[in-house]
C-alpha cells in the first residue's frame, strides 16, 4: 500500500514484524497559547519523504539493522478534555510497547510526552534527555494539570521518570513565575541553561547527558524550540537565543550509546511557518533519533531487517 508514510517507511499493519514504530500523536488541545501542533505529524510526515538513508558521520544505514515502519497516527475519540485525550495516547502507545516495538512519537504539543510515558514506562522511572526552552515542570495552569508547561512535573509524581537521571538542555526565556524552575532544581533534575550550552559547547553537555542517565533506559524528549525561531519558527512558544539547526544535530549525534527506550519530537506547528524548514529540522531530528536506536541495538532481532 503507498501512503505518504514517515521517511517511506512500510505502514504498520502487523507490529510483531517491526522493532520501532514512527508514530503520530495530532494533538494540541493542551497549549497555553498558540495551537497547531496537530499539523505537526502531517508535515513531519511530508518533510520525512526526502530523508535518506545512511548517515554522514557514522555511514550506518539504520533501516538495516532495524525494521522500522509507520504506526500511523494515534486514532483519538475524545480530543476536548486533556485527560480523556491522554488516555487515547497511552493506550495506543502502550499497544506498541505489549509487542515490544519501540515507538518513536512525533507531536502534538508536549503534554503528549506524559502519557507516552505512561504507555512505555511499566517498571519504574526511567531516565529522561529533555531538550527544551522550557523545563515543563510547571503546575496547574488555568484548571489543568495537564497543560503542554507540566508533563515533567505530572512524569516524576506519577514514577515514570527519575529526576536523578534527569537533564534539561537548552531553557530560556522570560517566565511569569519561577515555580517550574525551582521545581527542576528541587526535585534534582540538571538543568542546562541556553547560555551555559554556549558557553560548554553541545558536546560537553551531551557528555554530560550521558554520564547523568548512566547505563538504565531513557527516554528522549525533544522540543522544536529548544531550536532558535530563526531556524525553525514553525512551534507555538518560541524563544529568541536558542539552539542553531547544526548544534542540534551534533548534540544528538554525541548521545551515541544512551540506552533509549523511546523517544518524540514535539510542538511543530506548521501554521507558523510556511516555508516548511521547521518539519524539515523536526523529520531530521526524529532520523537522527531512530538512529540513536539503531546504533544502540544489542538485541538478537536487531540487523534482521
Ligand atoms: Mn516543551
Ligand atoms: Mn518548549
Amino acid at each position: 500500500m503507498h501512503v505518504p508514510t514517515f521517511m517511506r517507511t512500510p505502514l504498520i499493519e502487523d507490529a510483531s514484524e517491526f522493532d520501532v514504530a514512527l508514530v503520530g500523536v495530532p494533538y494540541d488541545g493542551a497549549v497555553t497559547n498558540r495551537p497547531g501542533a496537530r499539523h505537526g505529524p502531517r508535515e513531519v510526515r511530508n518533510a520525512s519523504t526526502m530523508m535518506r538513508a545512511i548517515h554522514p558521520t557514522t555511514r550506518v544505514n539504520p533501516y538495516e539493522r532495524i525494521r522500522v515502519g509507520d504506526g500511523g497516527d494515534v486514532p483519538f475519540t475524545r480530543v476536548y478534555e486533556p485527560e480523556a485525550a491522554h488516555d487515547d495516547i497511552e493506550q495506543f502507545i502502550a499497544g506498541f510497547n505489549r509487542q515490544r516495538v519501540l515507538t518513536l512519537a512525533v507531536g502534538g504539543d508536549h503534554s503528549i510526552t506524559l502519557p507516552v510515558l505512561r504507555g512505555l514506562v511499566s517498571d519504574g522511572p526511567v531516565g529522561l534527555i529533555h531538550i527544551d526552552a522550557h523545563t515543563d515542570t510547571w503546575d496547574e495552569f488555568m484548571g489543568s494539570r495537564y497543560n503542554h508547561g507540566a508533563p515533567f512535573r505530572r512524569a516524576v509524581e506519577e514514577g515514570l521518570i527519575d529526576p536523578a537521571r534527569t537533564i534539561q538542555i537548552g531553557i530560556r526565556g522570560a517566565q511569569d513565575s519561577t515555580e517550574g524552575w525551582d521545581y527542576s532544581a528541587a526535585s534534582g533534575m540538571r538543568v542546562v541553561p541556553m547560555h551555559e550550552v554556549t558557553q560548554s559547547g553541545v558536546e560537553a553537555v551531551a557528555e554530560e547527558a550521558l554520564r547523568i542517565v548512566g547505563s538504565g533506559p531513557t527516554y528522549l524528549s525533544f522540543d522544536i524550540d529548544s531550536i532558535d525561531p530563526a531556524y525553525a519558527p514553525g512551534t507555538g512558544t518560541p524563544e529568541i537565543g536558542g539552539l542553531t539547526s547544526v548544534e542540534a544535530l551534533i548534540l544528538l549525534r554525541a548521545l551515541r550509546g544512551v540506552e533509549l527506550m523511546g523517544a518524540d519530537v514535539v510542538e511543530v506547528a506548521p501554521p507558523f511557518d510556511p516555508t516548511g524548514g521547521t518539519s524539515l529540522i523536526a523529520a531530521t531530528v526524529l532520523y537522527e533519533l531512530l538512529c540513536l536506536v539503531a546504533e544502540g541495538d544489542e538485541s538478537p532481532e536487531g540487523g534482521e531487517a
